[in-house]
C-alpha cells in the first residue's frame, strides 16, 4: 500500500481523493519507480475533476508525468537506483500515473533524468514544459530566426506558457506573452517577455488575414485564438499548436495558409517518440534557465492537489506547479 491520488466511479459518480492505494491498481509493467516529484498539468486537472473523460479506466491514479528513482526493474535499460522521467503514453489516462508515491510503468517509456536536473526541477519544467520545447523545436526546424521578429506565445501566464516565454527568451528570440491576467504582466517580463497584450485582442472571431506581425507562435490556447495568430503570421512564418486552453475548435480560414505560406505544426507531447523527448529533454538542460524555472514553480502536497485542480482549468494557476507525494 502507498500515499497516492485514486480516481473513481461508482455508481456513475466520479471522485478523487487522496488514500492508500493497494499495489494492484499500478498494473503490470516492468520498472516501478519511487516516485519523488509529480505535477499538476491541465490534463490531470481534466482527470481530477472529471469535467472531460480523459481517464479510461477505474480505479487509477491520475498524474501524467513524474519524476523518481527505480526501485525494481525487469527492464534491461533500467536497474535500481536509476533516476527517471515519465511523460505521457497514455499514463495518468489508460494507466495508473504519477501523483502517488509509486508507480510501474514500460520501461520503454522512460527517459534518464538530464545530469543538470534534479526530480523536482524536472517536474518544475514537467509535460506542460516538455511540450514548450517540443514547440520550439518546430518553430526552430521550420526555419524560424530570433533576427526574424515578434513570436507570439499565447496562455503566456500557463504551465506552457511560461516555460515557451523563459526558452525563447533564453534563445533570443523577442517574445510576445498573451495573457488574460495583465496583473501578471512583470512575472512573465521577469521571464523575458518583451511586451505582454491582452488575450481579449486574440480571444474573439477575426479577419481570414490581418495585418501580419508574427514571426512564429507557440499557441496553447486554440480556437480562435489560434485562427486570430494564424491570421497575424508573416509570409513565410510557423504556428505550433499545442493545446486547448480556450477551446477545441479551430474557426480559421485557408487564407494564411495559401496566400501567405504560414505552416501550422501540431504538437503532440504523449505519443512522441523515444529519441524526439531525449532531445528535448537536453535541449532543456542546455536552453532553460533554472533561475527562472524555479520563479514559475509552486510546490503543493498531494491533498493540496485536490482544489488545485480545479483552479487550474479555471486558468487561476500560474506557471507550473510540482506535488510532493
Ligand atoms: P495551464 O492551465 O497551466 O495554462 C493554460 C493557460 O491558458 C491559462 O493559464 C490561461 O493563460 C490560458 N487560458 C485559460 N483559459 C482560457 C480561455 N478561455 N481563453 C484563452 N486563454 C485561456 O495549462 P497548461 O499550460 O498545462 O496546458 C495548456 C494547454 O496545452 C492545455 O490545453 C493542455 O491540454 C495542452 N497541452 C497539450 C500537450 C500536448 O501534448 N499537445 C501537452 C501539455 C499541455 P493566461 O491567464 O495567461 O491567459
Amino acid at each position: 500500500m502507498f500515499k497516492g491520488i485514486l480516481v473513481t466511479k461508482t455508481d456513475g459518480v466520479y471522485g478523487a481523493s487522496v488514500q492508500s492505494v493497494d499495489d494492484a491498481v499500478l498494473g503490470d509493467g516492468d520498472v516501478t519507480v519511487g516516485v519523488e516529484w509529480s505535477t499538476l498539468n491541465y490534463k490531470d486537472g481534466l482527470a481530477i475533476t472529471g469535467k472531460s473523460p480523459v481517464v479510461r479506466k477505474f480505479p487509477l491514479v491520475p498524474g501524467i508525468d513524474f519524476a523518481g528513482t527505480v526501485y525494481s526493474s525487469q527492464n534491461p535499460r533500467w536497474k535500481v537506483g536509476d533516476k527517471v522521467v515519465l511523460n505521457g503514453w497514455g499514463v495518468g489516462e489508460s494507466y495508473s500515473g504519477g501523483l502517488a508515491q509509486t508507480a510501474r510503468v514500460k520501461g520503454e517509456w522512460l527517459v534518464a533524468l538530464p545530469a543538470a536536473f534534479t526530480t523536482r526541477q524536472a517536474m518544475a519544467i514537467g509535460t506542460a514544459g516538455y511540450t514548450a520545447m517540443l514547440c520550439v523545436m518546430a518553430l526552430e526546424k521550420h526555419g524560424v530566426r530570433p533576427t526574424d521578429g515578434e513570436v507570439l506565445v499565447t496562455g503566456a501566464s500557463g504551465g506552457v506558457g511560461s516555460v515557451a516565454v523563459s526558452l525563447l527568451s533564453k534563445l533570443g528570440y523577442t517574445v510576445v506573452a498573451s495573457t488574460g491576467r495583465l496583473e501578471e504582466a512583470p512575472y512573465l517580463q521577469s521571464l523575458g517577455a518583451s511586451s505582454v497584450i491582452d488575450r481579449n485582442e486574440l480571444s474573439g472571431p477575426g479577419k481570414p488575414l490581418a495585418k501580419e506581425r508574427w514571426a512564429a507562435v507557440v499557441d496553447s490556447v486554440g480556437s480562435h485564438t489560434l485562427a486570430n495568430a494564424c491570421a497575424a503570421t508573416r509570409y513565410g512564418g510557423a504556428v505550433a499548436a499545442c493545446g486547448l486552453a480556450q477551446g477545441m475548435d479551430f474557426p480559421a480560414s485557408v487564407a494564411p495558409f495559401i496566400l501567405r505560406g504560414i505552416t501550422l505544426y501540431g504538437i503532440d507531447s504523449v505519443m512522441a517518440p523515444l529519441a524526439k523527448r531525449e532531445e528535448a529533454w537536453a535541449r532543456l538542460a542546455r536552453d532553460l534557465d533554472v533561475a527562472k524555472l524555479e520563479a514559475l514553480t509552486t510546490e503543493i502536497s498531494l491533498e493540496q492537489a485536490i482544489g488545485v485542480a480545479a483552479e487550474l482549468l479555471q486558468g487561476k494557476v500560474r506557471g507550473r506547479v510540482v506535488v510532493k507525494p
